[in-house]
């Protein structure tokens, strides 16, 4: 498949480092979530411990990864990535374990998608910083205790409703992201034009805020899309003309959908009435897998209020249909 552009998929990204923000002070918007992390961080430094285990939960590019990092740089330790696909057996998480220091952060992306053989072992890991591990087989298996430094685990996910129970239950700090408001994307926009050396307007910032699907790594993205159509123009500020231009030119609409988000919403349009209509039908319809739809695509236009989720399955409300320039069809009352 295309690479979205406005996709939130990290796989794709092309955002620079450069643009992350290195201080819990820099970080822009997510005010309730800092205000947190802060009090928590503060409060384990002075009393010389690890912080309490971490869990981020919210759609993907808005600024989970860089928020962990931050986490680590505040607390003056070690950083130690991987995500839950990539740690295949419980051999692989207990030797990153045992290589922790004290108070080092473990990050674990995409924590939903642990196998569960290792996830097993993460519960006495996280609760008693022990690895229980079992040694050999049949008769002559025996289990040693191997006690690990205290460390934190800050876990990342798109949905806190993937994870299993006991693990979400042994996170002590739960925090949510939500998607930004066009204010805060506008000072991360204009932020990033900073660090690229660009030429920026306030309109022309504000016109790449609005279209950014309230997500920074959107933001950072369009940015530098833009920037390549006000290179080749030659211009020497992105105003709102520039902006303009460059995001139209790529199909990302006024309020920011692109391609796919249209060819969803049409779908459900043209193809089932409006809905309502089930996600599997609709992931059939579009050749997408179902995880990409609920993760990427739908959390989004459901904020919008271009759909809804119901119990007989997604609902294009009035202002979707308005959106694509269609007729709303006669609806018996559900
Ligand atoms: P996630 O882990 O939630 O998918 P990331 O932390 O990788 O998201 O962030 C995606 C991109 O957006 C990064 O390039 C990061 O620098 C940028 N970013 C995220 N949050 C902010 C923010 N609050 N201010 C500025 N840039 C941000």
């Amino acid at each position: 498949t295309p690479r979205r552009l406005v996709s939130a998929d990290k796989r794709d990204d092309d955002v620079d480092a450069s643009l992350r923000p290195q201080k819990l002070a820099d970080f822009i918007g997510q005010e309730k979530a800092r205000a947190n992390l802060k009090i928590f961080i503060d409060a384990a430094r002075a009393r010389g411990e690890a912080l309490d285990h971490v869990l981020f939960v919210g759609p993907p590019g808005l600024g989970k990864t860089t928020l962990a990092q931050i986490v680590s740089r505040e607390l003056g330790v070690n950083f130690r990535s991987t995500s839950g696909p990539v740690i295949a057996k419980a051999g692989d998480l207990a030797a990153l374990l045992t290589n922790l220091e004290p108070r080092d952060v473990l990050f674990i992306d995409e924590i939903h998608r642990l196998n569960p053989n290792v996830e097993e072992i993460l519960y006495p890991a996280m609760e008693d910083f022990q690895l229980d591990l079992i040694i050999g087989e049949g008769p002559a298996a025996r289990s040693v205790k191997i006690d690990l430094a205290p460390f934190t685990l800050v876990g990342a996910t798109t949905r806190a409703g993937l994870l299993t129970n006991p693990l979400r239950d042994r996170f002590g700090i739960p925090v949510r992201l939500n998607f930004y408001t066009e204010a805060e994307l506008e000072l991360i926009v204009k932020r990033g034009a900073r660090v690229l050396g660009l030429g920026m307007t306030e309109d022309g910032a504000n016109e790449i805020a609005r279209r950014a699907r309230g997500t920074p790594r959107i933001a950072g993205r369009l940015l530098r899309r833009v920037r390549d159509f006000a290179h080749v123009e030659g211009a020497t500020a992105v105003d709102r003309k520039i902006a303009d231009r460059a995001l139209s030119a790529l199909e990302v609409d006024a309020a920011g959908l692109d391609a796919m988000d249209r060819r969803y919403l049409s779908t459900i349009a043209l193809n089932y009435g409006g809905g309502p209509v089930g996600v599997d039908t609709i992931a059939a319809a579009l050749s997408e897998p179902r995880d990409a739809i609920e993760d990427i695509i739908e959390p989004y236009l459901i904020q919008k209020g271009f759909i809804q989720r119901t119990p007989r399955g997604r609902l294009l409300t009035s202002a979707a249909f308005k959106h694509l320039g269609l007729a709303e069809p006669q609806r018996d009352a559900a």
